[in-house]
């Protein structure tokens, strides 16, 4: 592995050990298995998220063909690229963050924005809890309280945060810089380009192309 994900490597480590204990704790209300695919829906990541995955199932940049141009029958569908007839992912060892958390209870704060649209941070957030619907299907609403405490739910802000702050560490190594260049030099394709200048994320359809 190059030393430019080490880190990204030791956090999704600590991810996993998370997840395993929130699914043990929670292993009464989880209908997860492999084969269901409820969450597996087109979804972009950070770029070390994507940079990791490519090395993972053994990818280059030489594999793009020339005309970098994602095939439209790989756009038409929300359905993530990397699931495969089964739905199993194809990827699963290298999924990144957010598929780490799939079915479990997670919280996210409640954005504000002002009228311009910027967004606002709130002197006291308010949160959010989002999970799978076939999950929890016999936690009432007496239950919720006992089910869902500040132990048993993953709070996405900080983890994000935390990735976010890896990401940057990546941008500055010399992986970094030339995997930033080559998305912006279109070489993953116009949606790539686009996604990766406005929101700095990539979204997963674009890797797909490339490895399968
Ligand atoms: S990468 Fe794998 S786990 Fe994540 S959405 Fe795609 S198929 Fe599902």
């Amino acid at each position: 592995m190059p030393a430019s994900l080490l880190p990204y490597r030791r956090f999704i480590q600590e991810v996993d050990a998370l997840c395993a204990r929130l699914e043990t704790l929670h292993r009464t209300h989880l209908s997860c298995r492999k084969g269901c695919s409820a969450c597996c829906t087109d979804i972009s990541v950070l770029a070390v998220e994507a940079f990791s995955i490519l090395r993972g199932v053994g990818s280059s940049l030489v594999d793009i063909p020339e005309d970098g141009e994602v095939p439209e029958d790989r756009l038409n569908s929300n359905a993530c690229v990397f699931l495969d007839q089964e739905g199993a992912c194809k990827i699963y060892p290298y999924r990144p963050l957010i598929c780490r958390t799939h079915g479990l209870p997670l919280l996210y704060p409640i954005l504000e924005y002002d009228e311009g649209g910027k967004e606002q941070v709130p002197e006291e957030p308010q949160w959010q809890l989002f999970y799978c619907d076939l999950n929890f299907q016999g936690v009432t609403d007496e239950d919720m309280e006992k089910v869902f405490t500040p132990e048993t739910v993953l709070n996405m802000e900080e983890w994000n945060q935390r990735l976010v702050l890896i990401n940057e560490g990546f941008r500055g190594s010399a992986d970094g810089s030339s995997f930033f260049k080559a998305i912006y030099q279109g070489r993953f394709g116009e949606s790539a380009r686009k996604e990766l200048f406005q929101t700095g994320r990539i979204p997963l359809s674009s890797l797909g192309w490339v490895i399968l």
